[in-house]
């Protein structure tokens, strides 16, 4: 074997060049969506936050108050029990900060909301059936270990107050001047979304009505009950501590089918290329139907929550 001319050689002197610090990270891109009105209704994008949904405002918002109350601290592991975006969104939150992240799915959740979190470098752990109730346990309790801390989304006043201060008057600057909200309507994953927004909207209009919206076939909010639906993120099966704490903000619940919900979903493609998940289609219907049967209140605000491609082998192949 003849060797190389090289080996042994040693490498000429490179001068060393200060790398100069990174500026920014993806984080940036969270938040300053567009807000559209189609068919009569206020729809804000949401799905474009980076992470692909609006959990990524609650992920930044949440996180980075822990760290500012101490309560997260380098070397820290976040676990969440979260039906997908929100472990997601942390997932993505986690990898920028550089902490190692938890996920706690029920194992039914579509196989791409694992995928994306494990993109993100977060382990996956799957237990409990469709509804998110046992991982929410083992969140809890590994939360309570040391070295960990869990944001616990469904039960943290941080999530409403992110929704207040942050998406709420975001949408009341984009809103034309001397147009106030009438109403805002959306699911409940946590309730966070639609009561820190409805405060925030009450603020300009006492009067503006908060809205719940939640599957025909699983009515936990209206009747109690309990079943599987096709709306995926939220209704999961339980009353969460946020949406119980406010209840008596809310002024109404609503019901749409699960099937007019995804076929709304599929036309906000079509018609005008919002390539969003079913919550979506359900926030429009819910929204246009208040806005039939309801004109008096006048403008209606709700929210593309998360994008379509994560639900592509479920629903739209
Ligand atoms: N739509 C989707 C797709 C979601 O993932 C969520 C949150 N899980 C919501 C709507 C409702 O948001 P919130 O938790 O604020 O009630």
């Amino acid at each position: 074997m003849t060797r190389s001319p090289l080996a042994g050689a040693r490498a000429p002197a490179v001068p060393e060049v200060p790398v100069p610090p990174d500026v920014g990270s993806v984080l940036d891109a969270v938040g300053d969506t567009p807000l559209l009105r189609i068919e009569g209704i206020w729809v804000k994008l949401e799905f474009l936050n980076p992470s692909g949904s609006i959990k990524a405002r609650i992920a930044t918002y949440m996180i980075e108050r822990a760290e500012r109350e101490g309560l997260l601290r380098p070397g820290d592991t976040i676990v969440e029990a979260s039906s997908g975006n929100t472990g997601n969104a942390m997932s993505m939150v986690a990898a920028v900060k550089g902490y190692p992240m938890l996920v706690v799915m029920p194992r039914n959740v579509s196989t791409e909301r694992a995928a994306i979190s494990r993109a993100f470098g977060a382990e996956v752990r799957t237990t409990g059936d469709f509804h998110v109730n046992a991982a929410l346990e083992t969140a809890r309790e590994l939360g309570e270990q040391p070295g960990y801390f869990a944001p616990q989304q469904f039960d943290s006043e941080w999530n409403v107050d992110e929704n207040r201060t942050w998406l709420g008057p975001e949408i009341l600057r984009q809103l034309p001047p001397g147009t106030l909200p009438g109403a805002v309507v959306g699911g409940v994953g946590t309730g966070g979304t639609i009561i820190g927004v409805g405060q925030a909207f009450r603020e300009v209009n006492p009067e503006c009505r908060i809205v719940a919206m939640e599957p025909n076939e699983s009515c936990t909010l209206a009747c109690g009950e309990i079943d599987k639906h096709l709306i995926e993120g939220i209704s999961d099966g339980f009353v969460p501590g946020v949406f119980a704490r406010h209840r008596h903000e809310v002024d109404e619940i609503v019901a749409v089918d699960s099937a007019d919900a995804l076929r709304q979903c599929r036309e906000l493609g079509r018609r005008y290329g919002l390539f969003v998940g079913p919550s979506s289609g359900a926030h429009l219907l819910a929204a246009k139907r208040l806005r039939r049967d309801r004109p008096e209140l006048g403008e209606i605000v709700t929210f593309l929550a998360d994008e379509g491609e994560k639900y592509l082998t479920e629903h739209f192949d």
